[in-house]
């Protein structure tokens, strides 16, 4: 693609492409469709697939592939061509109502965690029609989910769709006790900050670490890293600023509205914005744009590295989560209100929010969880794995009033309580923004900073919306009955800030202190993937997936395999590319430097020969013991294998890249054999 700017959404089929190519009938079928997330009639479906497919081919499509999301974290496609033979033997372009609700492939190598024998591998693919088909390169790419032959999950869309009929339907209850009737729908909405770094294309290709595992392995720290803060929203390079112009134009093309950009922390490191939208959209936006970051840097000569933690030493790439619900009308259920009702609404949703963490925090840190994060959470740069919530002062104040049962401020006489005249205007706040919390409330919505740069955002947004569906619907439950509707609500917003106020927490999220403190509160930490995953299957948790229709125990079984076995690859992956790097490339580097300073004359020459020898003889014997120990792991069963990486694989990786690293510092750059992190991170 050029960089010429296409108009926004000219690769997308949505609505002025609808109104273009299909009949006034059908379109106004397919809008219904799309407005209230239902199925897509079957009748229609030959007429939409027709126009999608005229649409598609003049904006070059030669093929249609069912986009979807399996559960190695990546989008799969598979393309077929709209070509077809007629009985005559002509050729002509044929898309089929059928082709496009359904596809079914032999996906039998996507993971399914043993859900999918092989005599049934196919995955089936159903469209997901409120999500915008779009054209990719030469492929009409249509937005779908994945199941299995008897309809198990698959993918990470599907479960993401299941809890947003499931919260809406909740908060529509709620909304209902307040009074509003009609508001039809309530939809989640989403806005993903990508952190990302970029890095030269030809320093990469010399790196066999980045090129197996998109982070670096090794890499003594160069004297100058973030600490002078001086790259942080600094003014963006010429080839930088060109990249960002054009993934810019691509995603806008394809309808994704990119926002803001800005350099990060690190050096080398960059961040994207888009304008939020409904979650689903929102999840596939992402993993467009994931897509173009990685396409477009290599076509400037650049790599895009989304790992979590590309680099020692300097911040690794997360994915801020910015979450909210609004009506169908496009009211936004957490901003606080103008008038004591509508702030009564406002705090029944803050509350079954703050409560859902309270209850379910390992759930929401195992939706982060993999190998790659378990590097950025805890490290001071990005939040711990300790589950917390930040409020602010201003909302926390009020909280502590209803519960402690008092004034809100001292001017005040009246108690606080909600939902009658004397509650006041719940002030914006006015503290500095809290970068330190895992989940923080930023005015109007909730800001979910543990997602790392790679993930597929649908796993974390499944869990808040379940989650908070199921408090919801416990909420509800309890004041449909209700005679005295306000004196209720006040009473039971008491009740939860009582029994949940320990999540709550305004400090600071990095320090010593916290950690203590919130072991005394009894809050869930986790630091590790295996040790969070071994909770996946709490009574608790299965409960609600299953109670919620979200996840069948079976899929939760297969899910929770599929990433303990996914963390052991990785971690296996990392072990035998540092086996390779230090046995082919270190060791030998190192020794004939060594050699070169024999005889040794100089004191310079004695004592790093010396020092030499002795580091080379530790990253062999490390060496061997890594490569014994990822055997060992390899040989056991998923989460026997996780625990043995945990605790015999990554200390060694750790141990023999200490010994590199020492080594390298010592060894001139001319016989280092490949690109340090000076070049890495300062080379652009
Ligand atoms: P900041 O830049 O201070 O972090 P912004 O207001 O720019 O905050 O928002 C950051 C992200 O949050 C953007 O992607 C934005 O679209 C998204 N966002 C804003 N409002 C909402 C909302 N109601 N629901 C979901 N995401 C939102
Ligand atoms: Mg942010």
């Amino acid at each position: 693609m050029s960089t010429e700017r296409s108009s926004f959404g000219s690769l997308v089929f949505g609505d002025a492409a609808m109104k273009q190519y299909l009949a006034p009938e059908v379109y106004e079928k397919i809008q219904k469709t799309i407005k209230n997330g239902k199925h897509l009639d079957t009748d229609i479906a030959n007429d939409v697939a027709d126009g999608m497919k005229n649409w598609a081919i003049e904006k070059g499509a030669t093929h249609f592939t069912h986009w979807f999301q399996p559960l190695n974290g990546v989008t799969a496609e598979k393309h077929d061509s709209f070509i077809c033979t007629t009985a005559d033997g002509d050729v002509i372009y044929k898309f089929s109502g059928r082709e496009l609700i359904k596809g079914e492939g032999d996906a039998s190598s996507l993971p399914s965690g043993g859900l999918r024998a092989t005599f049934e591998a196919r995955g089936y693919t159903a469209w997901d029609a409120t999500s915008y088909a779009f054209v990719k390169g030469r492929v009409l790419c249509i937005p779908t989910a994945f199941c299995s032959y008897d309809g198990s999950s698959l993918d990470n869309k599907t479960p993401l769709l299941r809890s947003m009929e499931k919260i809406s339907k909740a908060a529509l209850r709620v909304l209902k006790l307040f009074g509003n009737g009609k508001t039809s729908c309530v939809r989640t909405t989403v806005g993903a900050e990508q952190e990302y770094f970029l890095i030269p294309e030809e320093l990469f290709v010399k790196r066999k670490d980045l090129i197996y595992t998109g982070r670096t392995l090794f890499g003594a720290r160069p004297p100058k890293g973030q600490e002078l803060d001086d790259h942080y929203y600094g003014s963006i390079k010429p080839r930088v600023a060109s990249f960002m112009t054009d993934v810019n134009n691509e995603l806008w093309a394809l309808g994704v509205p990119a926002k803001t950009e800005h350099n990060e922390a690190a050096p080398a490191q960059h961040e994207l914005a888009p304008i939020f939208t409904t979650s689903n959209i929102a999840a596939d936006q992402n993993q467009l744009t994931m897509e173009i970051l990685k396409n477009v840097a290599r076509r400037h000569g650049l790599v895009c590295l989304l790992h979590e933690k590309p680099f020692d030493g300097v911040n690794g790439s997360g994915k801020h989560n910015n979450w909210s619900m609004s009506t169908d009308d496009g009211v936004n259920l957490l901003e606080p209100g103008e008038t004591p009702a509508e702030n009564a609404q406002f705090l029944l949703f803050l509350t079954a929010i703050v409560s859902a963490v309270d209850e379910y925090p390992e759930l929401i840190r195992i939706s982060v969880a993999g190998a790659g994060n378990d590097h950025r959470l805890g490290g001071n740069e990005a939040p711990p794995a300790i589950i917390s919530v930040f409020l602010g002062d201003e909302i926390t104040g009020v909280l502590d009033a209803i519960e402690e049962n008092r004034p809100y401020s001292s001017h005040e006489k009246e108690l606080l309580r909600v939902g009658v005249h004397t509650m006041p205007k719940i002030p914006r706040d006015t503290t500095d923004r809290n970068r330190t919390s895992p989940i923080a409330f930023t005015g109007n919505k909730f800001e979910f900073r543990i997602p790392g740069a790679p993930a597929s955002i649908s796993s974390v947004n499944t869990v808040i919306n379940t989650t908070v569906a199921s408090k919801l619907n416990e909420y509800a439950d309890i004041l449909e009955g209700s005679d005295n509707f306000a004196d209720d609500l006040h009473q039971l917003i008491r009740d939860e800030i009582s029994a949940h106020r320990r999540i709550i927490f305004n400090g600071n999220c990095y320090s010593a202190q916290w950690r203590e403190e919130a072991e005394k509160r009894g809050l869930s930490n986790l630091p590790s993937t295996p040790e969070a995953l071994a909770h996946m299957l709490d009574e608790k948790n299965v409960r609600l997936f299953t109670e919620m229709g979200i996840f069948t125990r079976a899929e939760l079984v297969s899910r929770r395999e599929i990433m303990l076995e996914n963390y052991c690859k990785l971690i296996c992956i990392e072990g035998l590319t540092m086996v390779d790097m230090a046995r082919r490339q270190i060791i030998p580097a190192v020794n004939s430097f060594r050699r070169s300073l024999i005889p040794a004359e100089t004191a310079y020459e004695r004592e790093i020969s010396l020092k030499l020898a002795s580091l080379s003889d530790k990253a062999f014997s490390l060496v061997k013991k890594l490569e014994r120990n990822v055997e060992g792991a390899r040989a056991l069963s998923p989460q026997d294998g996780a625990d043995y990486c945990l605790n015999d694989v990554i200390p060694v990786m750790n141990e023999l890249r200490s010994v590199c690293d020492g080594a390298e510092l010592l060894t001139p750059e001319s016989f280092w054999p490949f690109p340090n992190y000076g070049d890495l991170m300062f080379g652009i």
